[in-house]
């Protein structure tokens, strides 16, 4: 079970006797709180909190009668592209050795991949559902704002980020989605909008009739291996009744400078409170009561590289006299590409794309430069800014052996439109 280190704790938790997930084993990404079972959320900081309650969507899954198996490994606080930020070591990718499984949700793919859970739930701020599910060769999707309860979510960066499952088939998947999604009087994002909707009868394959729309600036660049498998993709579809066009989205080019500006700018703000008093382990520097020097020592000792990276970008950004020439720039950038997103899904029912521009990187490979990593991040990251809903789902292997995934956008609560034409690959 630990052959691949895709679980923190492997602790399970039994649900109730009977519900719609009753015979399956479901995993959680570790920054998703569990009442009495230690939530790490990947980090030195909460190597020993165990939270008092348990999330909303945990509360789902044990009425819905699911066994949670543990719970996954991830990069720390849900930053990165690969699992190997994790203060708890890498995962290996068990569809790809060798390979990193893809973040930020890295560990709860590779259960999946591996067969050790039948399920799993990750969370997706910027990609952390999709890209994993992509480099392992499962199913992840990423929800509309507000369709899935946030309440008990360690924080990256609110505004961005929603929960969402991880299945080896887009159906399991959607029936994972069936259970967590709807309104939570917890969580003030969550709307009534999709909580009547029945997502696992939507994955009937059926795309006769359903228009496409491909945006050109999410092939620009990508990887000969990847755009190869994609454009055969789309060719199955098309043989099944699809039709496709091309569409000009040209807010795209911006969207990983926005995409990083806010959420290192949200992730700064919500790490203030690992701390060593709120959380985080008691502090024995000899401070001599400077709560700032003691402070610095917890965040100092507890906080990964790329962790520290953030919160100083991010607190930098917002810094009195730079938030207009930042922060607001790219809060304009992100209603422009929520306008272009709406715009292309007038003429289309969903949008396409390959996941990831690339294949899974080896292990090791992007550690020293995480330009790269951040640029890997170019497909997911608009749907975020738009809140809109997409899934990844495998389209086929390069020749090297390595699984490649393709994305569907869909409109806001459009979930059963992205669940149907996914469930005409897998
Ligand atoms: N790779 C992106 C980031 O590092 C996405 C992470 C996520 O979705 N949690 O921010």
């Amino acid at each position: 079970m630990s052959e691949y280190n895709g679980y923190i704790t492997a602790e399970p938790i039994a649900g109730a006797e009977a519900g719609p997930l009753a015979s399956e084993r479901v995993a959680v990404k570790d920054n998703i709180s569990t009442a009495g079972v230690r939530t790490t959320c990947g980090s030195a900081m909460l190597e020993s909190y165990v939270p008092p309650y348990d999330a909303t969507v945990i509360e789902r899954l044990n009425e819905a009668g699911a066994t949670i198996t543990g719970k996954t490994n991830m990069d720390e606080f849900g930053m990165g592209t690969t699992t190997e930020t994790s203060a708890f070591g890498p995962v290996e990718n068990p569809a790809a050795l060798g390979r990193v499984p893809g973040g930020s949700s890295g560990g709860s793919a590779a259960v999946v991949a591996a067969g050790d859970a039948d399920m799993a739930l990750g969370t997706d701020t910027g990609g952390s559902v999709r890209c994993p599910a992509a480099f392992c060769g499962v199913v992840g999707i990423k929800p509309t704002y507000g369709l899935v309860s946030r309440h008990g979510l360690v924080a990256y960066a609110n505004s961005l980020e929603q929960i969402g499952p991880i299945a080896p088939a887009v159906e399991d998947a959607a029936r994972l989605l069936d259970v967590i999604a709807g309104p939570d009087e917890r969580d003030a994002t969550t709307r009534e909008a999709g909580a009547e909707s029945a997502y696992a009868a939507a994955a009937d394959g059926d795309v006769a009739g359903t228009e496409i729309g491909v945006p050109t600036q999410l092939l620009e660049g990508a990887d000969e291996a990847v755009v190869e498998r994609f454009w055969a993709a789309i060719d199955e579809l098309e043989a099944q009744g699809a039709d496709y066009h091309e569409v000009e989205l040209p807010s795209l080019e911006h969207a990983v400078e926005a995409y990083y500006m806010i959420a290192m700018s949200e992730a700064s703000s919500n790490l203030a409170r690992f701390d060593g008093v709120r959380y985080g382990p008691a502090t024995e520097s000899d401070s001599e009561g400077d709560w700032n020097d003691a402070f610095a020592a917890v965040r100092e000792a507890g906080f990964g590289e790329e962790v520290k990276r953030r919160i100083l970008l991010g607190t930098y950004a917002l810094s009195a006299g730079y938030q207009d020439k930042y922060y607001r720039k790219a809060q304009d950038a992100r209603a422009w590409v929520k306008r272009d997103f709406d715009e292309a899904l007038k003429e289309a029912d969903v949008l396409a794309s390959p996941t990831m521009p690339v294949p899974p990187f080896e292990r090791g490979e992007s550690l020293s430069d995480p330009l790269t990593m951040y640029l890997a991040d170019a497909n997911t990251v608009p749907v975020n800014l738009a809140n809109l809903p997409a899934i990844s789902v495998p389209a086929g292997e390069t020749d090297a052996g390595a699984p490649v995934g393709i994305q569907f956008i869909g409109p806001a609560f459009g979930e059963e439109q992205i669940v149907r034409v996914g469930s005409a690959l897998a």
